[in-house]
């Protein structure tokens, strides 16, 4: 399976980009592509996500000079255990600027490891103990955390198929 972002909502993939909106924060708009693979290592089913974010055309981090040219790109790899409730790694494929006023180079910014989770793991806990109530609905704990409907729902299906692991942070490897 390899695919680009698909304009209606329906598949796997339409989950990973939510999810990406719900633990990193990163909206489906800020994406330009985002591929899915599957591979075996270790004795482990994994899923890849090859992503590319939408340039946005930074300023440069040592000057501040506003118009900086895209030079190269590298990938970080971003393990998660917990986005869709499988073992998977982010592979963002990363550009690489350049200035041409102080002549020096910077990576784009890397938001699956800068950007603090909308939603903590303890948030997470509590939503999905909340809806073990039988009088809870999506729409009642949406609103007491202040998230989406859809968020509480791909938090339920996320987190209710990956029981037998421990919902552990993600780590990173540059
Ligand atoms: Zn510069």
């Amino acid at each position: 399976m390899n695919k680009n972002i698909p304009s209606h909502p329906s598949t796997e993939l339409e989950r990973i980009i939510e999810g990406m909106d719900a633990y990193f924060g990163i909206p489906r708009a800020a994406i330009e592509t985002c591929h899915i693979s599957n591979t075996y290592r270790d004795g482990k089913d994994i899923t890849i996500f090859e992503v590319q974010l939408k340039d946005h055309n930074p300023p440069c981090i040592h000057c501040s000079n506003l118009k900086t040219t895209v030079h190269g790109y590298r990938t970080s790899h971003i393990k998660h255990s917990v986005l869709a409730g499988r073992n998977c790694e982010i592979h963002l494929k990363r550009r690489r600027y350049y200035c041409p006023v102080c002549q020096r180079t910077f990576s784009e910014e890397n938001p699956f490891v800068t950007r603090r989770r909308q939603i903590s793991l303890e948030t997470v806990v509590n939503i999905l103990e909340d809806l073990k109530k039988p009088e809870e609905t999506f729409a009642s704990v949406a609103r007491r955390y202040g998230i989406g409907a859809s968020t509480a729902m791909q938090i339920f299906d996320t987190h209710v198929d990956m029981q037998r692991q421990p919902l552990s942070e993600y780590i990173c490897i540059d």
